[in-house]
């Protein structure tokens, strides 16, 4: 018989045993407050991941050599909290087996999760948002509450390319974040950042996630909540080859891919970006 296969991030061919890399799907879009379709994010990541070859030139490796498993999209809760508890458990499991979770969203309250069981001990963000409501529309788990409900149990919180949130929500940040704005991305260049942030998180466990929405809406239009003037995906790959060394897990959120598909295939570049950097650093 031919071999059949289902539809696997490109190059994850290890058992979960195997494997040093567990990606997984959260395909979860329950919180939306303006357009649907992250619960596609997942499967469109992975489709996209499809057209790559498995060589990375920049770090002189075959994905397909990295020990890396696809084991599935989680059966998602409808309810916010309960979404938050699947994915802590998920995530706490696959760390517990001394690998790194990989996260494909759905919606940014799968962070919440991940974050709850992996218990790093710095939070970098790459929002459009600040995600600082302590509550919206009548949960605490909504995608515009994900920072505010990482403070219960990390204390340092770095957001970079933030260009939305009210008043207050600025205030917060300003107070109890180090915040990297889009337009401070812009006038400094993300080298410069990047190389401060680094000062703080050398040696400490980090947990690192992209919303989709921090990139530009006219670079990547596949959004639930787009805004324009936002970071470049070359600022992103930045991001994740400086910090993926130094990271205990990894999301890339926030994909509805409602577009020509640049967002879920810059998603799944970063997502190959994020292994390749995590396990060359740690050989
Ligand atoms: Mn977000
Ligand atoms: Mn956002």
């Amino acid at each position: 018989m031919n071999e059949l296969a289902h539809l696997y991030f490109a190059d994850a061919e290890a058992s979960y045993e195997d494997a040093h890399y567990a990606i997984f799907g959260v395909p979860y879009d329950g919180t939306t407050s303006f357009k649907p379709g992250a619960r596609f994010g997942p499967r469109a990541i992975r489709e996209a991941s499809l057209n790559f070859e498995s060589y990375d030139p920049s770090t002189d490796l075959d994905l397909y050599e990295i020990p890396i498993a696809d084991i599935g999209d989680l059966v998602v809760s409808k309810i916010p909290g309960d979404l938050v508890d699947q994915v802590a458990d998920v995530a706490g499991e696959i760390a517990g087996d001394g690998k790194i979770p990989v996260i494909l969203g759905g919606e940014h309250t799968a962070t919440i999760g991940a974050v709850r069981a992996l218990c790093p001990d710095v939070y970098v963000v790459c929002d459009a948002h600040l995600d600082l409501r302590d509550e919206l529309d009548g949960t605490p788990y909504s995608h515009g509450c994900v920072t505010r409900r990482v403070f219960e149990s990390v204390d340092d919180v770095v957001i970079i390319g933030a260009r939305s949130g009210d008043r207050e929500q600025f205030e917060i940040a300003r107070e109890r974040t180090r915040l990297y704005t889009a337009d401070s991305v812009r006038e400094r260049g993300i080298g410069v950042i990047l190389s401060e942030i680094l000062e703080e998180v050398e040696g400490r466990r980090v947990y690192l996630s992209i919303d989709a929405d921090a990139i530009d809406c006219c670079l990547t239009p596949g959004l639930g909540t787009p805004e324009p003037f936002g970071m470049t995906p070359l600022d992103i790959r930045e991001v994740v080859r400086t910090l993926a060394p130094h990271a205990v897990g990894f999301d890339y959120v926030e994909v509805a891919p409602f577009d020509s598909g640049q967002t879920a295939t810059v998603a799944a570049k970063m997502v190959r970006e994020f292994i390749a950097r995590h396990w060359i650093a740690e050989r």
